[in-house]
């Protein structure tokens, strides 16, 4: 069993801003309650208590991350960063994963960063959000996990979610000026391959219509045991590193510049290739889009 009062691990990177910029994001993996929906393609679970995270143990995990983040920082040749990303394997604003008492707490140890960012279901954005963004001293910004707006795979995805819930929860995020970021799916079960690059661009278009100042593609991987099951049945197939740069580059057009499309950089290695002749120029593509949000496509003599 996972210990509550030992973070997850902490790791720093440069994420692009919409204006282009590179900034240093210290990311903390919290240890904490399971979250209450059941998407098919999510393992956050792995990372999970059972019951509620007791009073006390986020801030005591924050505190021992922020410790080692100067060591960090050095080790990656970066002076600072203004950036924390507060990842909880579940949603921010579920008081069985954070308690309400460490709100305030959390709060205090986050002084001193220019941008919190924690990640929240929409359907749990309400006014405790605004609560939370009132007492930091930097400005919240929000992730929500849209993840498709396939009108047949969303329903089916178990995040028991409607593009209407989501947009009336970024509305929200925007009137109480709270900043948000969005996750798309990149190898949606019961999307077919060859439509799965039109319809993560038309996701992260959405995203960006709805006011997501940034949006993570997400690759989908497989190891939850329900994929492997969908796998078996044809309603999923684990997306290739070919897969991941079209999309990608088709989500950097669709928003032209109007919010940071990045692909979500911490688990790309595992992402396979049917051709091995181009995989190191995908991923250098892949790497490239990342830094510059210029879309980029590998051209291969043996796969085309
Ligand atoms: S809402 Fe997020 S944490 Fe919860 S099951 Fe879905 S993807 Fe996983």
């Amino acid at each position: 069993m996972l210990d509550p009062w030992q973070p997850q691990g902490v790791t720093v990177e440069l994420e692009r801003e919409p204006d282009g910029e590179l900034r240093p994001a210290a990311t903390v993996f919290l240890t904490g309650a399971e979250c209450p929906f059941t998407c098919v393609f999510c393992d956050l679970w792995r990372f999970t208590i059972p019951g509620p995270t007791p009073v006390g143990a986020l801030p005591a995990q924050l505190r021992s991350a922020l410790e080692g983040l100067p060591r960090l920082l050095q080790e990656a040749g970066l002076e600072r960063c203004d950036r924390l990303k507060l990842y909880n394997a579940s949603n921010f604003f579920e008081p069985r994963a954070v308690p309400e008492a460490d709100l305030e707490p959390i709060a205090r140890l986050a002084a001193g960063f220019e941008r919190v960012v924690v990640e929240c279901h929409p359907r749990l954005v309400d006014g405790r959000v605004r609560r939370f963004a009132d007492r930091l001293e930097g400005r919240l910004e929000v992730a929500m996990g849209l993840e498709t707006v396939h009108p047949r795979a969303l329903p089916r995805l178990g995040k028991q979610l409607t593009l209407e819930q989501f947009d009336r929860a970024a509305a929200r995020l925007l009137a109480d000026e709270i900043d948000l970021r969005v996750f798309v799916l990149v190898g949606v079960p019961f999307v077919p391959a060859e439509e799965q690059a039109r319809w993560a661009a038309a996701s992260v278009r959405h995203a960006a219509e709805a006011g997501a100042r940034s949006v993570a593609l997400i690759p989908v991987r497989g190891g939850n045991g329900e994929l492997e099951r969908l796998q078996r049945l044809g309603s999923f197939e684990p997306p290739d590193l070919a897969l991941v740069e079209e999309a990608l580059a088709r989500g950097v057009e669709v928003t032209g510049g109007k919010a940071a499309v990045q692909l979500d950089p911490w688990d790309l290695e595992r992402v396979g290739s049917a051709c091995g002749a181009c995989r190191g120029a995908r991923l250098e593509a892949i790497r490239e889009m990342n830094r510059t949000g210029v879309p980029r496509r590998t051209v291969c003599d043996v796969c085309h």
